[in-house]
C-alpha cells in the first residue's frame, strides 16, 4: 500500500525546490572555502518535505524483518538475543556522546569500563590479555595472525608462514590469513565433521618448521564439539606453531570451559555475535582479540582507536546482567533448543551428521529428494509463514545445507510453532510443489534473481535511471 501512495525510492518522490528545514541566514559574512575543497557540480539530492521523509523511511522499516518481528533461525551468527536494557546502556548520553580525542582525565568512566570488560573476558576466556581495537571478527582473525606472525618474527623464526585451517572453516579464516601475507594450509574434516587428526599429523610432518599457526572453531562451523583440542594443540605447539581460535561460535562455551585452558594462545570473540548487539546488516561490530601472557607485546597497529565502543557497552551490560552464575545458562539452552529442533525435523529433513550438535546444526535439504524442491524453495516458503529464513547453502560442505539456530531465550511454544511450519513446508513438497517453487508469495518483494542482483548490481539511482533508459 505505501509503495503507491509514497513510491519505491526516496528519489521518486523528490519535486524540484521542496525542502524539510530552512537554515537561518547566516550571520557570518561570506566564508570562502578553498578552491580544491568546493564541490564542482550540484549535489544530487531528492528534495523532500519532513513528512513525506518520515512517512517513506517508517514505511519502508515495516517492511523489515527482525528478531523483533518473529522468529530468527540464522545459524552462524550466534546470539541473536539482544536485551534492551544492553540497547538502553549502550546510547546513555555519556557514553554515546564520548569522542576519542576528549582529555583523558575525562574519559576515566569509558576506560574502566573497557578495563572491567577485559577482565570479564579473561575469566571467560582463560586467557590473559585483551586488545579490543579490531572492528569485527575477520579484523580480529587478522589483528591476531599478525601477532602470531610478529611473534615468529620477533624469535628469527622467519619460516613459519603457513596457517592450518580445517576445510569446514568459515570463509573469512583463509581470507584472513592471505591477508596477513601467510600461506594456507587446508586440513580434512572426518565425516563426523571434526578435524581429521591424522591428516594433520601428516602436514606436521611435512611442513612443521614453517607453521606460524592452526586455526580451529568451536564449537565447528557445522555446530560440532572438537574432541580432540588438547592433541592437536600438542601436536601444533611441539612443532612450534601457535593455536588460534575463532571465538565466532563462544556461546555455548560461556562459563563452560575455556579455551585458554584448551590450549589455545590467540583467540577472537565476536561481540556482537557471542554477547550480544544486533547483527544484522554487516555491523556495528567488536572482534576483540585475547592472548595468553607475554604474547601481548606482538599485538600489532591496526587502529588508533578503541574500536566500537557501543558495541562494547552492550557487551559488559550482557556479561552483567547474566552474572557469573547465569552465564553457564546460556550454552545449554541453546544447546537444547537446537537438539530438540534437529530431533524434532529429522525424519523429513535429511541430517547428515547425527551427533549431537551444540547451539547449531544442519540439515541438507529434504529428505525426500524426488520433489525436485530446494533447500532455496524451504527458506522462501517460511517468510510466508512469518519466519525467517536459516542460513542456507552455508556450509559448504553439503549441497543443500539449512543451518538453523534458535538461541537460548526463545520459548518452547515459539520453537514448536517452528518445527510445525517446517513439517507444513515438508508436506507441501510432496503435494504441492510448485507453491514452494514461487513462494515467497505473502511478502512486500517475491523471489529476487540473485544471480542478476550479482553479476549487475545497481546502487545507485542515477545509475537505476541510466539503466532503465537504456
Ligand atoms: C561470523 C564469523 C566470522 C567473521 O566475523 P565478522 O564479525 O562477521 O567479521 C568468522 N568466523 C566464524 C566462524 C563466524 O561465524
Amino acid at each position: 500500500m505505501n509503495n503507491r501512495l509514497y513510491g519505491n525510492l526516496i528519489f521518486e518522490l523528490s519535486v524540484e525546490g521542496r525542502k524539510g528545514y530552512s537554515l537561518p541566514k547566516n550571520q557570518f559574512g561570506n566564508y570562502q572555502l578553498p578552491e580544491e575543497a568546493r564541490r564542482k557540480a550540484e549535489l544530487e539530492l531528492p528534495q523532500c518535505d519532513e513528512l513525506t521523509v518520515v512517512r517513506h523511511y517508517t514505511n519502508l522499516s515495516a517492511n523489515n524483518f527482525g528478531v523483533d518481528n518473529g522468529f530468527y533461525p540464522l545459524g552462524s551468527c550466534t546470539m541473536k538475543y539482544n536485551p534492551k536494557i544492553n540497547e538502553e546502556m549502550a546510547v546513555m548520553p555519556q557514553f554515546q556522546n564520548i569522542h576519542p580525542e576528549q582529555p583523558e582525565s575525562t574519559t576515566v568512566g569509558v576506560r574502566t569500563l573497557v578495563e572491567q570488560l577485559e577482565k570479564a573476558l579473561c575469566e571467560i576466556t582463560g586467557l590473559a590479555h585483551f586488545t579490543f581495537k579490531p572492528y569485527a571478527g575477520a579484523h580480529g582473525e587478522l589483528t591476531g595472525l599478525m601477532t602470531i606472525d610478529n611473534y615468529h618474527r620477533q624469535k628469527g623464526d622467519l619460516k613459519r608462514k603457513k596457517v592450518i585451517v580445517p576445510d569446514s572453516a568459515h570463509g573469512t579464516n583463509p581470507a584472513s590469513a592471505a591477508v596477513c601475507g601467510l600461506e594456507v594450509v587446508e586440513v580434512k574434516s572426518l565425516s563426523d565433521g571434526t578435524v581429521d587428526v591424522d591428516d594433520l599429523k601428516r602436514i606436521v610432518e611435512e611442513q612443521g618448521e614453517e607453521i606460524a599457526a592452526m586455526m580451529m572453531t568451536n564449537p565447528n562451523t557445522l555446530g560440532l564439539f572438537e574432541k580432540n583440542i588438547p592433541a592437536i594443540a600438542d601436536l601444533i605447539h611441539q612443532a612450534g606453531g601457535l593455536m588460534y581460535y575463532d571465538g565466532a561460535n563462544l556461546n555455548p562455551m560461556l562459563g563452560v570451559c575455556r579455551p585458554g585452558d584448551m590450549g589455545f594462545d590467540v583467540m577472537h570473540i565476536n561481540l556482537h555475535k557471542t554477547f550480544s548487539t544486533p547483527h544484522g546488516g554487516g555491523g556495528p561490530g567488536a572482534g576483540p582479540v585475547g592472548v595468553r601472557e607475554g604474547l601481548q607485546d606482538f599485538f600489532p597497529f591496526v587502529s588508533p582507536y578503541q574500536g566500537n565502543f557501543g558495541v562494547m557497552v552492550k557487551a559488559y551490560a550482557y556479561i552483567l546482567s547474566l552474572g557469573k552464575e547465569h552465564i553457564a545458562e546460556v550454552g545449554p539452552l541453546a544447546t537444547l533448543n537446537a537438539n530438540y529442533i534437529k530431533e524434532s525435523l529429522k525424519d523429513v529433513y535429511e541430517l547428515p551428521i547425527a551427533t549431537n550438535c551444540c547451539h547449531e546444526f544442519v540439515f541438507d535439504g529434504l529428505k525426500d529428494k524426488s520433489t525436485g524442491v530446494t533447500t532455496m524453495d524451504v527458506a522462501k516458503r517460511l517468510l510466508d509463514y512469518g519466519y525467517h529464513a536459516p542460513t542456507i547453502y552455508f556450509p559448504l560442505l553439503f549441497h543443500e545445507s539449512l543451518m538453523i539456530e534458535p538461541t537460548e531465550n526463545e520459548s518452547k511454544q515459539t520453537i514448536d510453532g517452528f518445527i510445525e511450519v517446517m513439517r507444513a513446508i515438508a508436506d507441501e513438497a510432496r503435494t504441492n510443489p510448485q507453491v514452494l517453487k514461487e513462494a515467497p508469495h505473502n511478502t512486500p518483494v517475491g523471489r529476487v534473481d540473485d544471480v542478476l542482483a550479482a553479476t549487475h548490481p545497481v546502487v545507485t539511482y542515477k545509475a537505476l535511471v541510466e539503466d532503465k533508459e537504456s
